[in-house]
C-alpha cells in the first residue's frame, strides 16, 4: 500500500488508535512512516509537557504549506521526495491543529478524523480491443485524498475471463506497465491504490487484460479494455 496517511499519522501521535487494519500492519514494517510517527510524537510531548519552545517553521515553509493548500488537489503526481516533504509539513500542521483539539476543540478533531474528502481529478472511458466480448465497457476514476491517491473501475460485460481480470496502468507507447490488481469474472467494480509517486503523466492508461492462472506474473497481451486519463 501507500504510505500512511499523514492525518492518521498525527492522530497516532496525538494518542488515536489506528483503525485501518492495513494501516497499521504498514505502519509496523515501514521505517518511514514509524520515524514520521515518532517525530511527530515527540512534537506533541514537547508541547504537552512544555519542556521545550516550538521552533516556528522558516517563513518559505508555511508559504509552501498555503501555496500546497491552495493549489489542492493537484491533477497529477509531483515528484516522491518533494511529496514526502510536503506530506510531513502537513502533518506537523496537523499536530498543530490537534493540540488545539487538546486545548479544548473538538470541532478540528473532527475535521481532521474524516481527513480530506475525496476528489475525482482524471477520468478514463475504457473502450473494448479486439477479442473482448462486445457488449463490455468500463470507465476509471483517479481518486486523490490528501497525498494518497486511488483509481476506481467500473466495467460492464466481463464475466468470463480464462482466470481472472486484471487491470494495469500503461504509458500509451507500451514502454511502462504496472499492476494494480485484479478483478474476477463478474465483478464489476473495484478500487486500487496507486503506488506512492507513481507519475500518471506518463502511466496514464487504464488497461484491463485476461490472465490465465499459469503463475505469470506478466501481461498476457490479452487486452480487453483501455482507455486514457484526461484530467
Ligand atoms: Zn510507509
Amino acid at each position: 500500500m501507500a504510505h500512511c496517511d499523514p492525518n492518521v499519522l498525527a492522530l497516532a501521535a496525538l494518542g488515536e488508535p489506528i483503525a485501518d487494519a492495513a494501516e497499521r500492519s504498514h505502519l509496523a514494517g515501514c521505517v518511514e512512516c514509524s520515524d514520521e510517527l515518532e517525530s511527530l510524537a515527540t512534537t506533541v510531548r514537547v508541547a504537552r509537557t512544555g519542556q521545550a519552545d516550538l521552533v516556528l517553521p522558516p517563513d518559505t515553509v508555511w508559504q509552501g504549506v498555503q501555496a500546497t493548500l491552495a493549489s489542492e488537489p493537484a491533477p497529477l503526481p509531483i515528484p516522491l521526495p518533494l511529496n514526502r516533504k510536503r506530506s510531513r509539513w502537513l502533518a506537523a500542521v496537523s499536530v498543530a491543529a490537534g493540540l488545539l483539539v487538546i486545548a479544548g476543540s473538538v470541532a478540528i478533531g473532527r475535521t481532521l478524523a474524516q481527513g480530506p474528502t475525496p476528489t475525482t481529478v482524471a477520468v478514463a472511458t475504457l473502450t473494448t480491443l479486439p477479442g473482448a466480448p462486445n457488449n463490455a465497457s468500463g470507465s476509471a476514476s483517479l481518486q486523490q485524498r490528501g497525498s494518497s491517491r486511488t483509481i476506481e473501475v467500473d466495467t460492464v460485460g466481463l464475466a468470463d475471463p480464462q482466470g481472472f481480470y486484471e487491470v494495469w496502468l500503461m504509458s500509451p507507447d507500451d514502454s511502462g506497465l504496472v499492476s494494480l490488481g485484479t478483478m474476477s469474472g463478474g465483478q464489476t467494480r473495484a478500487s486500487f491504490p496507486v503506488p506512492d509517486g507513481l507519475p500518471l503523466a506518463i502511466y496514464s492508461n487504464v488497461d484491463i487484460s485476461d490472465e490465465p492462472i499459469d503463475g505469470n506474473p506478466a501481461h498476457s497481451a490479452v487486452s480487453l479494455l483501455r482507455g486514457q486519463f484526461t484530467v
